[in-house]
């Protein structure tokens, strides 16, 4: 049975040119990047040209772009990073210091500092969150709609003095809604000229661009972000790499620490093949990005127009406009997530029922909690999301096998 893959948000298969280029990175060009002779210089060519060509493609500067071991590590970077550096050292902390001479710096009395995220972050923001929330700082989560959007102005009225990031997911890996991150960008950025007179510490501007990187814009200046996530398995990469925009002047202390790799950011030797294959991914991402998001959309809708004409019952969670062209999170009222999923997994379908990357366990999902459905909706609910190398007789065959299995559980 050739089995048919709809798990794409989860994770996606390596691209045989990413793989290509990997390749000899691994027992050719093996150097150590730190090391003096010419296998070392090999090897820190190629993270440099890789994080040149990531730099170009975003339209930033070479020096803001980070390698990180996943998403995971650098929105944990992002968030606990600088909010522990400004509380320790001062919103005047800067990166303009190495990061070597900041650790030597006495930390001033620790500030409690705000944060403002919403409820529908992935858990590698939710959690970071939390753990700052436990050392005294507090947390604002915005509400979401129905639809699964916030309210640019409930972001507005939950400023404060002590204000220092703004986190907010790009497009949600559950439901795939966009959030509205250049409106956001554009309104902090009015909100920081005027704190600035006044003697604040800017709002730094934080986006999880994971899921959203195959499909939208994300040059950091257009969207007006300081800091911007991405990872590497989501967009035909290697798994375990991550990449981080940090805006100069960001300040940032490092949650590893050690040699003073990627800047003092992320001490560890550098994972070579894995920084060549990322920065391949991103290059082809984006460059094919108009074209699959076409390709894609269309089956989607042909799926979602197949599924609602045979199921009454069948509810699309989240907005139809405003979300990924590769998602669906659709409800089948009266139907368990779990047997669905077994028994489409039995007929060689993979879909999952929200974030696979937390646990196994089929836990209620908190994004579907957020935009108001009950424990027993959420429980109803599968996530089916396309890739590059999803087919027309793929999806012929999902429509088949989806009306049939859920008419007869
Ligand atoms: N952020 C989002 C929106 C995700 O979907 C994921 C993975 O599912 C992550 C972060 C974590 O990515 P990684 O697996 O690279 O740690």
């Amino acid at each position: 049975m050739k089995r048919i893959y709809l798990d794409y948000a989860a994770t996606t298969p390596v691209d045989k040119e990413v793989l290509k280029e990997m390749l000899s990175y691994f027992n050719k060009k093996f150097g150590n990047a730190s090391s003096i002779h010419s296998f070392g210089q090999e090897a820190i060519a190629a993270i440099d040209k890789s994080r040149g060509k990531i730099a170009k493609l975003f339209c930033c500067d070479f020096s803001e772009i980070i390698f990180t071991g996943s998403a995971t590590e650098s929105n944990n970077l992002a968030i606990k990073g600088l909010v522990r550096k400004i509380s320790e050292f001062g919103f005047q902390a800067t990166a303009n210091l190495s990061y070597r001479k900041d650790l030597r710096l006495t930390p001033k009395s620790t500030r409690t500092l705000h944060i403002i995220s919403t409820k529908i972050e992935h858990e590698s923001v939710l959690e970071p969150l939390k753990e700052l929330e436990e050392s005294g700082h507090k947390v604002t989560y915005l509400p979401i709609n129905r639809e699964g959007f916030i309210k640019i102005l409930d972001l507005e009225k939950n400023i404060k003095d002590n204000t220092v990031l703004v986190s907010i997911i790009y497009a949600n890996n559950e439901i795939g809604t966009i959030q509205p991150i250049k409106e956001i960008g554009k309104l902090l950025e009015k909100i920081n000229k005027k704190r600035q007179e006044s003697g604040f510490s800017k709002i730094y501007f934080h986006t999880d661009a994971v899921q959203a990187l195959n499909y939208l814009e994300c040059r950091p200046d257009w969207l007006k972000v300081d800091l911007l996530t991405f990872s590497g398995h989501k967009i035909y990469g290697p798994k375990g790499i991550g990449g981080l925009y940090v805006r100069k002047n960001t300040p940032l202390l490092p949650i590893i620490s050690g040699g003073g790799q990627e800047f003092g950011w992320r001490s560890g030797t550098e994972n070579v093949p894995y920084i060549v294959g990322i920065a391949k991914a991103v290059d082809l991402a984006i460059k094919n990005r108009e074209k699959r998001s076409k390709y894609i959309l269309d089956l989607r809708n042909k799926l979602w127009k197949n599924i609602i004409k045979y199921n009454k019952g069948a509810k699309l969670n989240g907005s139809f406009s405003s979300r990924l062209p590769n998602n669906l999170n659709i409800r089948f009222a009266g139907l368990s997530n779990e047997m669905l999923i077994v028994a489409l997994d039995q007929a060689g379908i993979a879909v999952s029922a929200g974030s696979a990357c937390s646990s196994r366990a089929l836990a209620a999902s908190h994004v579907l909690a957020a935009i108001g459905l009950s424990e027993k909706e959420a429980k109803e609910s599968v996530r089916i999301t396309f890739g590059k190398d999803t087919t027309n007789s793929e999806i012929k065959k999902t429509i088949e096998i989806i009306n049939k299995i859920v008419k007869k559980l």
